[in-house]
């Protein structure tokens, strides 16, 4: 089912389009990426959140994502996946949009940085939970996210093998970006109000290639 309201419903040709990776899953670029090929793993079906899918129907997504970003060109590279989780009741989306999707986000950083880059993330968690804008973690399996659904929530992983879920306690829009960013060292700018169609339709370009390249998927 699609929402006519939704822009991942869309043609999305503002950015390139998409790729269709396999029955139910597509991949396009951030429109206001933090780092370069910030791109977006969503469903075909107008979900809410990723926490809608069956066990089964997670670890094939699962697969899908993992094997196509490894094959883009910052394959290799330090990464971190992000969702926000659904909107429900008085709290609207805790995202840029009420469609289930997945940040990739490159971080633009060398190999061997990412400690550093998890201390800073850390930090940034903490003054959310001092805020009470989240609740302490609970890690969980990837397969294993419609175990929290209905309930709102962020989550963010290295690798997709063990999500740390955070509960939100009130309507934070965009807090996950807020948090990734200011571990970047960018907490003094609002980045993910820079929209950037250049930036997008040329990461758009790269996802195609790449889908070329593995000889999977269609590029619309
Ligand atoms: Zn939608
Ligand atoms: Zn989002």
């Amino acid at each position: 089912m699609l929402d006519p309201t939704c822009f991942l419903c869309g043609s999305l040709s503002d950015r390139g389009g998409f790729v269709q990776l396999d029955s139910s899953l597509r991949v396009t670029s951030d429109i206001a990426p933090i780092r370069a090929d910030h791109s977006l793993f969503y469903t075909d079906e107008h979900h809410r959140s990723f926490s809608e899918l069956s066990s089964f129907e997670l670890s094939a997504a699962k697969g899908t994502i993992l094997s196509f970003t490894e094959a883009m060109k910052v394959g290799g590279s330090p990464k971190v996946f992000l969702e926000h989780g659904p909107a429900d009741g008085s709290v609207r989306s805790l995202g840029c949009c009420d469609h289930a999707h997945i940040h990739l986000v490159p971080l633009g950083i060398a190999s061997g940085l990412e400690t550093e880059f998890h201390a800073a993330l850390e930090t940034e968690v903490q003054k959310c939970i001092s805020a009470n804008e989240l609740s302490p973690h609970k890690t969980i399996a990837f397969d294993n996210l419609s175990g929290v659904n209905g309930n709102n929530y962020i989550w963010f992983s290295f690798d997709l093998t063990e999500l740390r879920i955070f509960f939100i306690k009130r309507d934070s829009r965009q807090l996950l970006r807020r948090i990734v960013a200011g571990a970047l060292g960018e907490s003094g700018f609002e980045t993910w109000r820079l929209h950037d169609q250049a930036a997008a339709i040329s990461t758009q370009l790269s996802l195609h290639s790449t889908a070329n390249r593995l000889n999977r998927g269609n590029s619309f």
